[in-house]
């Protein structure tokens, strides 16, 4: 019975691909332990059987469930022996994000029961990160989330958006189904607002440099990523049965040195395992001056032809640095006086938020910031709290700035405001962040002529423009210069979140700039031991 293995039955009805129900063999389908994948039907339901069999923990292994050879999903599941038992935790619980295929994985099982994981640790806010929590939650895990209070002030924000987001597109759908004009995929309801509440319930906030134990064998800290408000390098000190203490960093998402709003990233001096990211691992940002050139050249080409500018950006973080920017040029009279409509109540609560956390933002936004609740007037900003209010904003025919989230544009007001401006050529699109391989907004730096919104398609005659040096993401330079913090090699280093041309340059850089011999490009779900 000393088996290394066990097994775990994956149930999934055929007329509903990508629900899968996972089931313990020990508790509930022993009787099934040696069929392998198996179709049948039972009862009139066509189901399918497939049987996923795990070796028990001899050695730490992470398993990549998300984030690996891509930028979205990301989730580190790790297997450790602790006193004789093999135990679980995770790093991050995010969504996948654009396009069917995402949907799928997020409707995909965990490899273990989630009632078997002993905590979560989470790395910042971002839904990339955080955004199927509730889901994990509901599917039955019960133990603490670990993240930093600022990370947990802002999940209080986010998470109740995304149930919103999602029982709200499908309310549209099923209207438009009715009236006969939806084409295309039906949204799926990931989890509701319930759920979000349940989730919340299990956080445990930290304080950066507050050193923990997760449990007698456990220890974490997080260190500032300068990423985003909270962000957080998580690093855990781990001692398995047997053998010698063992410290993994996982990076989470690492800032850019010099950037606006948040402070550069921290140095970690000593690791045996690193898991990095490398969103922008095979390029280097334009300089932040050539970026504020770009910026105003495009307002003020846009405002002397009477358009509307709309700034798609993620309302937490990339919203308040666009303020940021807008607020200095404006202050450095590189801009003249602006109308700015900030139409997301979640960038509306983010703004207020990072207003709350003012200590922990770098000093030279402290300082814009403190000059804009001295001169006001100086722009006309506006934050567009109800439906109504934000309708109003289509009769607005040029002269105003948008700014609105989703920034990937697949979901929430954004959606509503490209509906009404793409038609237009005096109009312009400004794309400030990172657009996934099948979102709407990155077709539309990929220049195609007309997109389907609302099942319905929209020409784009609006020009589109791509402003690259704005990202919360360290670039190639940066994410080198953060792991030169690390006094020796780590023994492993795995390079995550990056689609594959990113990781792989990154990846290379590693091995020849740094000469660290261990680096790996990890495949989603393999399992690797470290
Ligand atoms: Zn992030």
């Amino acid at each position: 019975m000393n088996s290394l293995y066990k097994d775990f039955l994956v149930i999934t009805p055929i007329h509903k691909p990508g629900v899968r129900i996972l089931f313990d063999t020990r508790e509930t389908c022993s009787l099934v332990a040696n069929s392998g994948i198996v179709g049948f039907c039972l009862l009139g339901l066509a189901l399918e059987f497939e049987l996923i069999q795990r070796e028990y923990a001899k050695k730490m292994k992470i398993q990549f469930l998300g984030a690996a050879g891509e930028v979205t999903g990301s989730r580190h599941l790790v297997e450790l022996l602790l006193n004789g038992k093999t135990r679980h935790f995770m790093v991050d619980y995010g969504m996948f994000q654009g396009g069917r295929e995402a949907t799928n994985k997020n409707l995909g099982v965990m490899p273990i029961p989630p009632k078997e994981l002993d905590f979560v640790v989470l790395t910042h806010a971002h839904i990339d990160h955080s955004g199927l929590l509730p889901r994990l939650c509901a599917q039955g895990f019960k133990g603490p989330i670990y993240c930093t209070t600022a990370t947990y002030e802002l999940l209080k924000i986010l998470l109740p958006d995304s149930a919103h987001l999602q029982s709200a597109d499908l309310e549209r759908a099923e209207r438009k189904i009715k009236q006969g004009k939806w084409r295309g995929e039906i949204p799926v309801v990931l989890y509701s607002r319930e759920e979000v509440e349940m989730t919340l319930a299990q956080i445990e906030p930290l304080e950066y440099g507050q050193v923990i134990n997760l449990n007698p064998k456990i220890q974490l800290e997080f260190r500032n990523a300068g990423h985003i408000l909270g962000s957080a390098i998580a690093v855990l000190d781990i001692q398995e049965d047997g053998k010698q203490k063992k410290r993994c960093v996982f990076s989470g998402d690492i800032g850019m040195k010099g950037k606006v709003l948040m402070p550069d990233p921290d140095f970690i001096s000593a690791a045996d395992v690193v898991v990095v990211e490398s969103t922008y691992g095979d390029r280097l940002h334009r300089s932040l001056s050539e970026t504020e050139s770009e910026l105003v050249e495009v307002i003020s080409t846009t405002m002397s032809a009477h358009g509307n500018v709309i700034i798609p950006a993620f309302a937490v973080g990339r919203t308040q640095e666009m303020l940021f920017l807008l607020m200095d040029l404006v202050r450095k009279s590189k801009l003249p006086h602006l109308s700015i409509w900030v139409d997301s109540p979640m960038a509306t609560a983010a703004t207020h938020l990072t207003q709350h956390f003012f200590s922990q933002l770098d000093v030279q936004s402290q300082a814009t910031f403190s000059w804009f609740k001295n001169n006001p007037d100086s722009l006309d900003l506006r934050f567009i709290a109800d439906v109504e209010e934000s309708k109003s904003l289509n009769k607005i025919k040029g002269g105003a700035i948008i700014i609105s989230a989703s920034g990937m544009c697949d979901a929430g007001r954004i959606v509503h405001h490209l509906f009404n401006n793409l038609p237009r050529k005096q109009n312009a699109i400004i794309i400030t962040g990172f657009q996934a391989y099948g979102s709407l907004g990155r077709r539309l730096v990929d220049k195609v002529q007309k997109v389907r919104l609302f099942g319905e398609d929209v020409p784009v005659k609006a020009s589109v423009h791509t402003i690259g040096g704005l990202s919360a993401h360290a670039d190639q330079a940066g994410l080198l210069e953060w792991l030169r913090g690390f006094t020796l090699p780590p023994k492993i280093t795995f390079v995550v979140h990056g689609e594959p041309e990113s990781a792989s340059v990154f990846a290379q850089c590693i091995r020849e700039d740094l000469g660290w011999k261990n680096v790996i490009i990890p495949e989603r779900l393999q399992i690797y031991e470290c």
